[in-house]
């Protein structure tokens, strides 16, 4: 047998069902077990604090950025979500180059390119030129036909029961 080489995965966890950011923070913990260099870029910020933000911004062996905004869905506010994104994107873009880290988690990147903010073609082809060890996880709903096509692993959450439905509200410490 000859000599493993490590495979750089470009992963895809997208769906409407919750599941998305804890499956690739599982994955950060999984990796950091093992003393790799892990990196997480979260690109929309919603209106709470999260767990994982406190948790992992004081942890050793990850770089944990918030890069976003959360989307106001105001048109007065378009540009400037937009700018945040792209100077995100750009920021991205340098972490995927510098090759410094076993495991990069761009979570909810699908929106930039589905709210065109970002071309996918663009998004593709900075993963496509990723250092060949390097993992990188793409969460978020609607990822495209293409993103799709290139990643090596796609997971597609399905909603088959969700509490909100019910009238449960978000929860610390379970939702965010
Ligand atoms: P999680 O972060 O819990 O893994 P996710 O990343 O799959 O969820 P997102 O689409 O990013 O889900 O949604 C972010 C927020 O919306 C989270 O607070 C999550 O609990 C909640 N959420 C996820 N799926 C649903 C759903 N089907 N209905 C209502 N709220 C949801
Ligand atoms: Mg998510």
């Amino acid at each position: 047998m000859g000599a493993v080489m490590a495979v750089g995965i470009f992963a895809v966890f997208t769906g409407n069902g919750k599941g998305k950011t804890t499956a690739a923070l599982g994955h950060v913990a999984r990796a950091l077990g093992h003393g790799k260099k892990v990196c997480v870029i979260q690109f929309i910020k919603g209106g709470w604090q999260t767990g994982e933000e406190q948790f992992y911004t004081s942890c050793p062996g990850v770089d944990f950025h918030v890069r976003g905004r959360g989307f106001t869905w105001k048109s007065e506010d378009l540009d400037k979500d937009i700018e945040v994104a792209r100077k995100a994107w750009s920021f991205a873009q340098e972490i995927i180059k510098a090759n410094q880290y076993d495991l990069l988690v761009l979570d909810e990147l699908t929106y930039l390119a589905h709210y065109s903010m970002i071309s996918e073609e663009e998004i593709l082809r900075s993963i496509g030129e990723r250092p060949p060890s390097l993992h990188i996880i793409v969460t978020g709903r609607y990822a495209g036909e293409k993103m799709i096509e290139q990643a090596d692993l796609v997971t597609e959450m399905k909603e088959v029961k969700h509490p909100y439905k019910q009238g449960v509200k978000a929860q610390a410490g379970f939702d965010f």
